[in-house]
């Protein structure tokens, strides 16, 4: 089937008991046994597996083209989640511009198992494949990347990641965190990756109310020290969280295809203003390696990243002419929201280490909703005006 008919159907088919159309929130913390070693259904304790829970996993594994995926509390718990498959001494392979709590998660949490990231030098196959090293276990990718849009050719990665060998004789695996595309744009199990990870958090949700993660494989043995790790430390979503989440993905497609129309007039709009330093924005024509979107991706989501002239304090000023758009972390929901990376969600990079990749103090980041394009450039264009006033 289709990716809107998966969307709307895969997980979600009418329950068996009441024919209800919509899954029902199953609450129960736990489940009645028959006799010892007796379940009575499919279930035993929520922790471990629950009916609202299995019914999401469900959806997320068939859109995006996985044979198996679990939900996590969040977006952070499914990183750890696979960090989880790192032993002391192991070492990672990171592009440049990823997530800043998955930076965070890396350097001052896993620092302490003597986990060691090695950060390729651009986003590039060929720079990946030169940061690999005889201890290397995972390669860890974003694309478009975390806030400065950066698209890493997945195929390519996946290629000269699997023919490399590590000192324990097997190949990396590649891990692609998928949330800024979301699984209606790009499949990076279908392009070769091994992992897939999300913070459902933002599109998959869609709509701001909810904190949630997953993880994707195909392969079975992943899968099972995956779903092991997942009940044994316990980060899994309420069931009304799941719930929220299987009615996101439902119009995930709707929504994806209206960030994408609006995201290239706000695009267009901020590149055209003498207000405006720099835009990136992985749909111009210009932008480095655009042939990747056509590539491995069938559209773009709502995220743009922008300097505008100065500093500091004209970014305050800008912010605070902004009426319609607001100040705050997070992106993926229906209304547009924009964020100083900076001092927000790049905050836990050292100010050098910031510098290195590009975020300066004068870059913002846009998550563009899905409100009436018109209103968005009117928002942007006073509140550029009244910067410089
Ligand atoms: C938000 C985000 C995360 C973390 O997800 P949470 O749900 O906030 O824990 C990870 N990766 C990316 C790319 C994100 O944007």
């Amino acid at each position: 089937m289709k990716f809107s008919t998966l969307a709307v159907h895969a997980g979600q088919r009418p329950d068996v008991l009441t024919g209800a159309v919509c899954v029902p929130v199953t609450l129960t913390s736990t489940f009645a046994m028959d006799g010892i070693g007796k379940l009575r259904g499919e279930f035993e304790y929520a922790r471990s597996d629950n009916p609202s829970r299995h019914a999401l996993e469900t959806s997320i594994a068939a859109i995006e083209y996985g044979k198996h995926a679990l939900a996590f509390a969040s977006g952070q718990a499914a990183s750890t989640a696979v960090l989880d498959l790192l032993q002391p001494d192991d070492e990672i392979v990171a592009t440049p511009n990823i997530y800043g709590g998955t930076y965070r998660l890396f350097h001052k949490v896993y620092n302490k198992y003597n986990i060691k990231i090695n950060v390729a030098k651009d986003t590039t196959p060929d720079a990946i494949k030169k940061a690999l090293t005889e201890k290397t276990v995972l390669v860890w990718g974003e694309s478009p990347s975390n806030p400065l849009l950066d698209l890493l050719d997945i195929a390519k990665t996946a290629e000269h990641v699997h023919n490399f060998r590590n000192k324990n004789g097997v190949a990396p695996l590649l891990v692609i965190d998928n949330t800024f595309p979301s699984p209606a744009f790009q499949n990076p199990l279908l392009l070769g990756a091994d992992i897939v990870t999300h913070s459902c958090t933002k599109y998959i949700g869609g709509h701001s109310d909810v904190i949630a993660g997953a993880v994707v494989v195909n392969d079975d043995a992943i899968y099972e020290k995956l779903k092991f790790y997942q009940n044994a430390a316990g980060a899994v979503p309420e069931p009304f969280s799941c719930f929220l989440l299987q009615r996101g993905i439902r119009t995930l497609p709707l929504r994806m295809k209206k960030h994408e129309e609006n995201a290239y007039r706000v695009a267009e709009f901020l590149r055209g203003n003498s207000a405006v330093e720099a835009a990136f924005f992985p749909g111009f024509t210009d932008f480095p390696r655009h042939d990747l979107v056509k590539k491995q991706m069938s559209g773009l989501p709502g995220m743009i990243s922008f300097k505008i002239h100065g500093g500091i304090d004209d970014v305050k000023k800008f912010f605070a002419g902004l009426k319609l758009i607001i100040l705050a972390e997070s992106l993926g929901g229906p209304e547009t929201l924009i964020c100083h990376p900076a001092t927000m969600t790049h905050a836990a990079l050292p100010e050098n280490e910031r510098a290195k990749i590009g975020i300066t103090d004068n870059l913002i980041r846009l998550s563009v909703g899905i409100e009436d394009a018109d209103d968005l450039v009117d928002d942007l264009r006073e509140a550029l005006i009244y910067r410089s006033r």
